[in-house]
């Protein structure tokens, strides 16, 4: 680290749980943020701040003015341009020494695949559930931990599935793909804007963590936040033995 980056990220290496050697780790890592509204927003910003060396940003959404409530990564001078391309130009602001790389795409499996494979921790900030179930997917495959949150209205939750682990559970195994009632969309129904803010700065602390080889927090549990009373539970999460893309029953031999 050179006298700018020791002076940059000075407040991380006082912390003797992070210290220079959780700083490095930082710095050389590469993070995947899948979606940058509500919840990528924060999360990539954070990120950015904290020095990870690569992001790797995808959406394939332009900026609209109903987004600027909450997505507090873009401007009202963005509205019209590809949210990738509005973040990066902030996110360069805020640290030029972090490589962004904009992909302004909606993802296909073997462009998932490809970026999953690249990276040291997944970030799902999207907002629907068929992209969950594929990145959940994907993460597995490669063993690449993931950082899941959702926010609609006042609820929130986050959820760590650290895949470099044996015996965890997905997230099919919290939410079966199969059982899923229809889908509330923000744009429908409304969403509180300081709670995507709460939720998606929860994922990148436990992405961050990740990186520094901290293993405390969220990995196997669920936390959820209700913002109306500002009431917070965590429970843990057992992994589903009948789980259709991580259970037993997937891997054992065909009679
Ligand atoms: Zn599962």
């Amino acid at each position: 680290m050179n006298d700018q980056q020791l002076m940059r990220y000075s407040r991380h290496i006082l912390l003797p749980e992070i210290d220079i050697g959780g700083q490095q780790q930082v710095l050389r890592s590469t993070a995947l943020v899948i979606g940058l509204g509500g919840l990528g927003s924060p999360a990539a910003l954070y990120l950015a701040a904290s020095g990870v060396g690569r992001l790797l940003l995808c959406d394939h959404d332009t900026v609209e003015l109903g987004n600027l409530q909450r997505q507090i990564i873009h401007r009202t001078s963005s509205i019209g341009q590809t949210k990738v391309e509005s973040a990066v130009s902030l996110l360069r602001d805020i640290n030029p020494e972090v490589v962004c790389v904009a992909i302004p795409q909606r993802l296909a499996d073997e462009t998932l695949a490809e970026l999953i494979q690249q990276a040291d921790v997944v970030l799902d900030c999207s907002d629907n559930f068929e992209t969950r179930y594929a990145v959940n997917r994907a993460c597995l495959q490669y063993r690449t931990p993931l950082v899941s949150g959702a926010a609609i209205q006042f609820e929130g939750q986050v959820s760590v599935f650290d895949f470099r682990h044996a015996n965890i559970a997905c997230y099919n195994c919290l939410f079966p793909e199969d059982s899923v009632a229809a889908e509330l969309r923000c744009a429908t129904t409304g969403v509180f804007s300081p709670l995507v803010g709460i939720i998606g700065a929860m994922q990148a602390a436990e992405a961050l963590k990740i990186l520094m080889g901290i293993e405390r927090g969220l990995s196997g549990k669920l936390l959820t936040l209700n913002a109306l009373d500002m009431k917070v539970s965590r429970s843990g999460l057992a992994p589903d033995a009948d789980c259709a893309v991580c259970g037993v029953k997937c891997f054992a031999p065909q009679s």
